[in-house]
């Protein structure tokens, strides 16, 4: 009943670091490796472009664009609450209500973004 537990099994195998069998191995798994699309998408790489347009009635929004998708989900919850107001991802760009250039453009600056006004 036992037998089988002594042959060969995958445990059996060297480690391919430290040359010690599997089943008695004590490295630490691999580190995932990094996705090459986590690269492109570091806010330095980031160019947030911030305006501010006026809607029919004189309701202004603040609009975020040339951030990535993730990026912009990411940032919408933070970006509301910092200017107390409600907002949408929608067609890639950030919508908050009202006008809050000053505390984006800060908010998104700090975070490492590049921002610019338009
Ligand atoms: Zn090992």
């Amino acid at each position: 009943m036992l037998k089988h537990l002594f042959q060969g099994t995958k445990w059996d195998v060297p480690c391919e670091r430290c040359g010690v069998v599997l089943s008695k191995c004590q490295c630490p798994p691999p580190p995932e490796p990094a996705p090459a699309e986590k690269k492109a998408l570091e806010p330095g790489a980031q160019c947030a472009r911030i305006r501010v347009e006026k809607r029919p009635r004189g309701k202004k929004v603040t609009l975020v664009e040339g951030l990535s998708a993730k990026d912009l989900d990411a940032l919408a919850p933070r970006l509301k609450a910092l200017c107390g107001a409600g907002g949408t991802v929608k067609d890639g760009r950030l919508e908050v209500q009202g006008e809050h250039r000053e505390k984006i453009e800060g908010e998104l600056s700090r975070a490492g973004y590049k921002t610019r006004r338009q």
